[in-house]
């Protein structure tokens, strides 16, 4: 077994080492390389101590915000570098933090209680794979299994339930049978999980390539940790085709899997998971223009555009696309319209407010709606006498 590491990361292995500590890669970098996918960052373990670890790395730019949980993390040559020191996690009477951490000088005890065996492997390029769980032989099976009793660590940390998830659906693997009967009996407990980490699991497990068969076999679990989506019932299977259809896209995934709701209940469920307002208006409109029909004429296209905007047309057509129905025709009538230049926007009508001096300011702005509905479907020309003309004739 040997690894391609980055040179900055052997930098820190090799200063802990000039310092008499061990260290080894861990966690998901381990994983990844044992599957040939190039990690994303390198995560280090090492038995020295926060104290120690400060020592070592004393000279070097570090952040400390860490410190507490044992993680120091160092730059080097412009990368970084989390360094935890190994690590037991106390009791976790919340069902999801531990009450304490506890240092220790053993490697696999650090491993013991980390989520799953595929994440539980160390390695460094002296000492080579360091696997006491078989994570090797469960990445060969494609499995996710829970690193011990599976019951007692979800009941620990039920954030491990929606991880389990998550990475079946990342990695297409399936999960392994008593570890996924005791997520599935452990659904409700998802709750305790704050709103902003179940997002960020979810939209990890959406933006999967493998949410498919996740979403199907897993919808119990889906709706404990996002009750909203339980009132889908005979709609859910539909809505979770579209968005393992979209996965490219999470928030519109998402969308997808809410549509059926409506435009209302979208938004809500996007604050309950207190995404950022971009997607949550995003996915809100996306599901309303979807519900508003999609255009199929010239003029119906230039109304579309104007109270939705192009970015939204495209969602909505990418929603209706994943949710199997027509779209052609639409896409036929936005482009037809974008080509005639008309103006969807009241910065590109030929009329301003200030021209329409003759009629009541208060009334100024819906006649401004009217013209550029006009406009937009063609009846008036974009010209400003044109546009002055219908507005004081039928103003
Ligand atoms: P990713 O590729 O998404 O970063 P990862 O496996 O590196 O996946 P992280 O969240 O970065 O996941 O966590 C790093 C490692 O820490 C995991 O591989 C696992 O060993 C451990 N870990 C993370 N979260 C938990 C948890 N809730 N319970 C137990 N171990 C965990
Ligand atoms: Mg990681």
């Amino acid at each position: 077994m040997d690894f391609r590491i980055p040179a900055s990361c052997l930098a820190v292995m090799e200063r802990l080492a000039s310092c008499g500590y061990p260290s080894y890669l861990v966690g998901g970098c381990v994983r990844d390389l044992c599957r040939a996918v190039e990690p994303h960052d390198y995560d280090l373990t090492t038995p020295a101590s926060p104290a120690e670890m400060k020592r070592v790395f004393d000279g070097f730019r570090v952040i400390e915000t860490g410190i507490a949980h044992g993680t120091l993390t160092v730059l080097s040559d412009g990368d970084s570098y989390e360094v935890t020191t190994y690590r037991v996690d106390g009791d976790y009477s919340d069902g999801r933090h531990p009450d304490g951490v506890t240092f220790t000088t053993s490697l696999e005890e650090d491993l013991r209680r980390r989520d799953f065996t595929v994440n539980a492997m160390a390695y460094a390029p002296d000492a080579g794979l360091f696997d006491p769980f078989d994570g090797q032989a469960d990445l060969a099976a494609r499995v996710i299994r829970a690193v011990g009793d599976p019951e007692k660590r979800f009941s620990e940390d039920a954030l491990r339930i929606l991880r389990a998830l998550r990475f079946s659906a990342t990695l297409g693997f399936t999960i392994e049978k008593n570890t996924a009967a005791a997520l599935r009996r452990l659904a409700p407990t998802v709750r305790r999980v704050s709103p902003e980490r179940i997002r960020e699991e979810l939209f990890k497990l959406l933006a999967g390539g493998f949410s498919r068969g996740v979403l199907a076999a897993y919808r119990d679990v889906l709706f404990a940790a996002v009750p909203a989506l339980a009132s889908l019932g005979d709609r859910y299977p539909d809505a979770a085709e579209a968005a393992a259809r979209l996965s490219s896209d999470p928030v519109l995934s998402l969308a997808a899997l809410s549509s059926p709701l409506g435009a209302d209940a979208t938004a809500a469920l996007f604050r309950s998971l207190k995404t950022d307002k971009k997607s949550e208006r995003r996915a809100a409109l996306a599901v309303a223009a979807l519900a508003a029909g999609l255009p199929s004429t010239l003029p119906e296209a230039g109304l579309f555009l104007v109270a939705f905007g192009e970015p939204t047309a495209r969602d909505a057509i990418a929603l209706a696309a994943a949710l199997g129905r027509p779209t052609a025709k639409t896409e036929r009538a936005l482009s037809d319209f974008l080509a005639t230049g008309r103006p969807t926007a009241l910065a590109e009508l030929a009329v301003r407010g200030d021209d329409l001096s003759a009629i009541p300011a208060r009334e100024r702005g819906e006649i401004l709606m009217r013209l550029l509905n006009l406009a937009a479907t063609g009846e008036v020309e974009n010209d400003r006498e044109a546009l002055l003309a219908r507005a004081l004739n039928k103003g």
